[in-house]
């Protein structure tokens, strides 16, 4: 495995070690170079952080791994939609997955990209497909009844759809249960045999509105072994070669996403682990290779940033509420995701296991457990790093509170992408 150079936490000039803790004297968090309190001074907290520098070099390795196939690189969008994050990454050349009409229209929004723009949702709507067909996205289809109602949407628009088959590969991927997409149970995709009947059908002329391009396979996220990907690919490739023996002309393969980060710090398998295992497989097949990173390219280049609200007073432990909980990061409470939780200001003196709750009146309401922290007093910022996917967007107004500001950090300067939500904004969409 290759060691993880994407973290760019550091306290001053000390660089965290794997577990989170700062290495040698701590002083102040920075993000992107910028110091973490000066990132967020603008915008006050809850904050997400963004390190774009961080985002683009993670995409340009998983660009450089899969260059040697000619794979080109969807970032996800739904792991972080933020519009300058899609900027930055289009600016680089990288194409995007979207899952839903929001999401292509954040795409859209984001200005012109080279890349390539898949819509992959699930129960995907006419009018979602219209705004795909209309822009030239790809559009993976799960089903046979979804390839009718395309074909529908094309033929009324008057304009040939691009589409590709997303498969149901069968395979159990190494990957937490809860984020399981590929074996046969899960609700996703078509089995082989469906589409290869359904490429049968196409091949004859069924749906003459749409272009078949090729098969999609996604069999997890986080996943800690890559041999799921492969297995899922060899499946794909059978199915291509089924479309193509009925005479299609198929050359598209999206291999997904699911490169893994491990927030508390632990070694996953790296991108280049994944691409070293897919090479031999596509080589020579005449198959042109996607994958769909999402979490991998912004997950460690993001940190929501709290602050100390109080100290609870409890019989035993030290525990503490901040002002972002469960509604602003819910992987904590939705996947028991451990996040390293730190000190902004540093401090090595009194560290001690701190539970450290968020605002909401649930007993969920948990981001960290027994974190090692230095005695916190009300106002003192605190930094959950490794937050950059599945953070802002899984956000909700639960409990009445207004979602987190982001900030994006570039070239050393902070700026507000998005403001954070006042109460005003919590009564806007009610008559
Ligand atoms: C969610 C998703 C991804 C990204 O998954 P990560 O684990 O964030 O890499 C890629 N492709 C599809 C179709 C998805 O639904």
């Amino acid at each position: 495995m290759q060691p993880s150079t994407g973290r760019d936490w550091s306290f001053g000039e000390w660089v965290c070690n794997h577990h989170g803790m700062p290495v040698g004297e701590p002083e102040v968090l920075r993000v992107g170079g910028v110091s973490v309190a000066d990132a967020v001074a603008a915008t006050g907290t809850p904050a997400y952080v963004y390190a774009l520098d961080d985002v683009e070099a993670a995409y340009r390795r998983v660009a450089a791994a899969f260059a040697p196939m000619g794979a080109e690189v969807l970032y996800a969008v739904k792991a972080n939609g933020n519009l300058a994050v899609l900027r930055r990454l289009a600016a680089a050349g990288c194409g995007f997955t979207v899952v839903s009409g929001g999401e292509l229209t954040r795409v859209l929004a984001a200005g012109p990209t080279t890349g390539t723009v898949v819509l992959a949702g699930r129960g995907t709507s006419a009018e979602e497909h219209a705004l795909a067909v209309r822009h030239g996205a790809v559009v993976h289809v799960q089903s046979a009844d979804e390839l009718a109602a395309l074909g529908r949407v094309a033929a009324e628009l008057g304009r040939p759809a691009r589409v590709a088959i997303r498969l149901n590969p069968d395979v159990e991927a190494a990957s937490p249960e809860a984020l399981r997409t590929g074996h046969g149970d899960a609700a996703f995709g078509m089995p082989p045999e469906v589409a290869v009947d359904a490429l049968g059908r196409m091949a004859a002329g069924a749906h003459p509105g749409l272009v078949p391009v090729g098969v999609h396979v996604h069999v997890g996220s986080q996943i800690r072994d890559p041999s799921g990907v492969a297995s899922a690919v060899k499946v794909a490739l059978d199915v291509i070669r089924a479309g193509r023996d009925a005479g299609l002309d198929l050359d598209w393969l999206d291999a997904g996403g699911g490169f893994p980060v491990d927030e508390s710090g632990a070694d996953v398998p790296e991108p280049e682990d994944f691409a070293a295992l897919l090479a031999p497989l596509v080589e020579g097949t005449g198959v042109r290779l996607a994958v769909e990173p999402g979490r991998r390219l912004v997950a460690s280049a993001g940190m929501l940033v709290t602050s100390v609200r109080h100290r609870l007073d409890r019989s035993h432990g030290r525990t503490v509420v901040v002002d972002a909980g469960m509604h602003h990061l819910l992987r904590p409470a939705l996947y028991g995701a451990t996040h390293r939780v730190v000190a902004v200001g540093g401090g090595s003196e009194d560290v001690a296991p701190t539970t450290v709750v968020g605002p909401c009146c649930e007993p969920g309401d948990v981001l960290a457990r027994a974190a090692p922290l230095p005695a916190l007093a009300p106002g003192d910022l605190v930094a959950v790093l490794d937050a950059g996917a599945y953070g802002m967007v899984m956000a909700s107004n639960y409990n009445g509170h207004p979602r987190p500001a982001e900030v994006v950090v570039a070239g050393g300067e902070a700026t507000v992408a998005r403001r954070r939500e006042t109460w005003d904004d919590l009564l806007a969409w009610e008559t």
